[in-house]
């Protein structure tokens, strides 16, 4: 069977400076896999590689053994909070919308259909009650779940998401894990850049460690050793108490 993702060896740069280097690794259907690495690793700058939005020097992607503009619309994407202008005037269910554009065509008003489902999709991320509200009158959880709800919207069998649990309180990282593994109780594939070491083994079961290069890929049990985080993160892993490890992050 094809995997929803395969790489091999990818190389991405920004001017000449080579970020990614001879990148190499699949992601299995139905998979819920973390990408971890420190600050400046190239996560945000993979992912964007695999949708098509930075160019790539040399190497091989393939989104069910298609390149990404024939699968664009079987991906979903949130991208970091952070990128993202929040002034935009626009409302919590106009953004969700958005999400059914590759559906609809983007010439075309949005039907009957769509906007139920993207009134549905809101309620999924219990924002329903927010439907109006303009975004930037969002707190930062709430932002990240109206993004969430695009994504879902979209209907997509490969999800990329660009560290949706940073500036989110505790009980929008629950929601937002819950609604991670039903989808891949659905038999989608979820890619999550994610930096929170002590969540991994918990929240996924497959991880890829980067740090400009991939240094391990595949089952969480496998690759999250202790040996290959210190290779992935040099002298900036800590250790807590009981065996937990945590990065020292200037964030
Ligand atoms: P991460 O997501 O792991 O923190 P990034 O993918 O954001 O890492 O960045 C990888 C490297 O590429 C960093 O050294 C960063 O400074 C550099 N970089 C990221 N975006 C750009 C850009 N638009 N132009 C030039 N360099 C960039």
């Amino acid at each position: 069977m094809t995997n929803p993702i395969e790489i091999k060896k990818l190389t991405v740069a920004y001017d000449k400076t080579a970020v990614l280097k001879d990148i190499q690794f699949s992601v299995p259907k139905g998979s819920l896999t973390a990408i971890i690495g420190p600050n400046g690793a190239g996560k945000s700058t993979l992912i964007k590689a695999i949708l098509g939005l930075i160019p790539k020097v040399s190497g091989d992607i393939k989104i069910y053994g298609k390149p990404y503009r024939a699968k664009d619309r079987l991906v979903g994407y949130v991208p970091q909070r952070g990128s993202v202008d929040w002034d935009f005037p626009t409302s919590a269910l106009d953004v969700v919308l958005m999400g059914r554009y590759g559906h609809i065509g983007w010439f075309k008003r949005p039907g009957k259909e769509d906007m139920a489902l993207a009134k549905e999709s809101l309620k999924k991320v219990g924002m329903d009650a927010y439907a109006n509200r303009q975004i930037s009158q969002l707190s930062g959880g709430q932002q990240q779940r109206v993004f969430l709800a695009r994504a879902l919207v979209q209907d997509a069998q490969v999800y990329f998401m660009d560290e949706p649990f940073v500036g989110v309180d505790a009980a929008t990282e629950k929601a937002i894990i819950q609604l991670l593994t039903d989808l891949k109780d659905q038999g989608k594939t979820v890619i999550v850049v994610h930096h929170d070491l002590q969540t991994v083994e918990e929240y996924f079961d497959h991880c890829i460690l980067l740090n400009k290069e991939v240094i391990a890929s595949g089952v969480t049990e496998e690759v999250f050793t202790l040996e290959q985080l210190h290779q992935t993160y040099g002298g900036k892993l800590a250790f807590l108490d009981k065996g937990k490890v945590m990065v020292e992050q200037t964030r």
